[in-house]
Formats: structure tokens, sequence, C-alpha cells
């Protein structure tokens, strides 16, 4: 008989085709009259428009949303709910926009929609990441969980190419994870094999066909699944190596995700023969690192991190890093195995 411990996360999800047309009545459902609209400045004309179909229930815009969620854009929206009388907030967009919706709840305790429109999965989980001084802190509190989520294949049409890549493969990465997480468990791997299945069936499609529904439908609710994942159970080294490089070299998120998550899982394949058999069924392959090179390659992503600008000079400070506060994970971490993973990657050659 099996043993597990499964925590799910509160929280209503509606998906479909079409589905922001909720939205008003959703703001009613949470008992709200003036929610504030957040984007990032690229999507705010987007944004305006739910901002404009809400009428009466909106309180107001504010499109400053930036990646890694500054405190000082957090203390700029907070004066806006404050000079608004914003009693909710809609967090249009992908993890950067539904990063400050979490650093405003976290703040105000003020109820949160999130509308994600990309893969990126942020909105299933109790995780904020915010940034000052230069220094990324990260925390999990259940104060920042959305109310509602409501996923709208329309709303992801437009994510560009490149980034319904990157931010897929972002989102497949939280689910190989979360199979050989230690407090995995047989729900959240069920999802994490799904959620797989899913986005690597579609991204391909994707990157042929960008107005694909189909396969637009198939990335969303497979991201749906890879968030719920990140959101259920910890997460090893393959994350603390993105969330290092990321912060100390100033590199984008989805792409850092895509180049490093094959070298990650062959490092550890070797401790977690079990997760391994159900990503390879799920990517339909005998090699796993392998098969996520090369869907790398399929969506036009980089495989180099020297091609996102991170130097030489940084491998061995990076390795230092990810030793100096460990995540917990499967394979013991050793010095020069972590450098030749991350040397590789920054060289972009295949897993070893
Ligand atoms: P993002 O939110 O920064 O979006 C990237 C760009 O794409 C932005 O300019 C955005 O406006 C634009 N965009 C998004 N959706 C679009 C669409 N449908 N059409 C056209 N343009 C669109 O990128 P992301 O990868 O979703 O999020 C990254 C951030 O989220 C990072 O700060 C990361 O740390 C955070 N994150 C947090 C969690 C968590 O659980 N806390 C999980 C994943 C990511």
């Amino acid at each position: 008989m099996q043993e597990f411990t499964y925590t799910a996360n509160p929280g209503r999800v509606l998906f479909g085709d079409g589905k922001i047309a909720a939205l008003a009545e959703e703001v009613a459902r949470l008992g709200l009259s003036r929610v504030l609209v957040l984007s990032t400045p690229q999507q705010e004309r987007q944004a305006r428009g739910v901002a404009d179909a809400l009428g009466g229930l909106c309180a107001g815009l504010f499109a400053g949303a930036v990646m890694h969620t500054p405190v000082a854009v957090t203390e700029q929206a907070l004066r806006v709910v404050r000079e608004t009388g914003a009693d909710g907030v809609v967090a249009f967009g992908g993890g950067s926009t539904i990063g400050l919706g979490k650093a405003i709840a976290l703040r105000t305790d003020l109820p949160q929609i999130a509308v994600p429109t990309t893969y990126a999965g942020s909105e299933m989980t109790p995780i904020l990441g915010e940034t000052e001084g230069g220094r990324k802190v990260t925390q999990s509190t259940s104060k920042v969980l959305p109310e509602v989520v409501i996923y709208d294949v329309d709303l992801t049409l437009t994510l560009p190419v490149g980034l319904s890549g990157t931010s897929g493969i972002n989102a497949i990465a939280h689910a190989v994870e979360a199979l050989y997480a230690r407090d995995a468990n047989p729900v959240t791997s069920l999802m994490a094999e799904e959620g797989i299945r899913a986005l690597a069936c579609a991204l391909p499609k994707i990157t042929t066909d960008p107005l694909d529904r189909a396969a637009r439908s198939d990335a969303l609710y497979g991201a749906y699944l890879c968030g719920a994942c990140l959101g259920a159970v910890g997460m090893a080294l393959h994350h603390k190596l993105c969330h290092t490089l990321g912060g100390s070299f100033d590199l984008p998120h989805a792409e850092t995700h895509t180049i490093v998550l094959p070298h990650a899982l062959a490092y550890n394949a070797p401790a977690v023969p079990q997760a391994i058999e159900r990503i390879e069924r799920a990517l339909g392959t005998k090699n796993a690192p392998r098969r996520l090179y090369e869907l790398a390659a399929e969506v036009g992503a980089p495989r180099a991190l020297r091609d996102l600008g991170m130097p030489e000079d940084g491998i061995a400070q990076a390795a230092d890093q990810v030793l100096a506060n460990p995540y917990w994970n499967p394979a013991p971490l050793e010095r020069s195995g972590i450098e030749r993973l991350i040397r590789q990657a920054w060289s972009g050659s295949p897993p070893a």
C-alpha cells in the first residue's frame, strides 16, 4: 500500500475559448465592485479592452508590470489601488503581471482574478519572487494564491511563437521536477505526466501555425496542469539553477529554463528511474534529456546560455552559488558535475 500527502491549493478555474467573457460575472461572484486591471506596458491595449468590457466594475488600469516583480513597481501599483479605492485585482498577462497581482495581494489581502496569457504557471502557485536592490527573494504563502483563474485560449493566440515555445518548456520543467520531488505524490504525478504530454505535442504545432486553436488549447491545458504541480510540490536542481542564473546574469526567465532543462534532467536521471519512465512515456521517447534538447530546437528556442549573454567566467560563480544554498535534490550535488552541467548549457552542447 502506498502512502502519500497531497495538499491541494484552493482556487476556481475556468478554461475554454472566449472565457474572458465570464470575467464580469466572476468579479461579481467574489462580491467585488471596483477591480484594478493589471498588465505589462506591452499588453496595455489588450488589457484596456478587458477593463472597458468590465465597465463600472473596473476601478482603473495599471499597465506597469515588469519581470521579477520589483518592489518599487509594486509600491507604484499600491498607490493606484489606494487612489482608486480598488477592492480587487485582475492580473491580465504572463508571470510578470501575475507576480504583481500576488505582491499586491500579499500587502492588502485583496482578492485576485488571474487571466494568464503565457504558459509560465504562476497563477496556480502560492509562490512569489520579488526583487529589491538587485536581489530576488522568494516566499511561499497561501495569501498570494489567486481566488479565480480564467484560462482563455483566445488570449494566447497573440503570444509570439518564440515565447510560446520557451514558455511551454518552462511549464514542462515544473512537471519534470514534480515527478521526482521529495514530496511527489500520485496526484501531482498524474497531472505532471499529462501536462508534459499535452505541451510536448502542442508546442511544435504552434511553432508551425501559431493560430492552431486545438494546439493552443492543449498547450494552455498542459500549462495549467504543470503550474498546479509547481504549486503543490517542491522543486529541485533545475529550478535552483534557473533562479541562480536568471538572478546573477539577468537572463530571460523562459529561455533560461528551456536551455537548462535537458542538462538538469540528465544530471538527475540516474537517481530517478521511475520519474524518467513517466517523462519518456509523456514525451514518446527513450531518451528524455535528448528529446527535450531536440524540442527546444523544434520550437526555435536558443540552446546556449552564452547566446543569452551569460559570460563564460560566470560558470564557476554559478556553480558556487547553487552549492552555497542548495535546494533538496534526488541526486547528490557535486561541484564538478554541477560545473560540467552549467558549462554544457552555456555552450549549447547536447546533454550528457
Ligand atoms: P512575462 O509575463 O514577462 O511575459 C513576457 C512578455 O510577453 C511580456 O512583454 C508580456 O506582456 C508579453 N505577453 C504575455 N502574454 C502575451 C500574449 N498572449 N500575447 C502577446 N504578448 C504577451 O513572461 P512569463 O515567462 O510568463 O513570466 C516570467 C515571470 O514570471 C518571471 O518573473 C518569473 O520569475 C515569474 N514566474 C513566477 C512563478 C511563480 O510561481 N511565482 C512561476 C513562473 C514564472
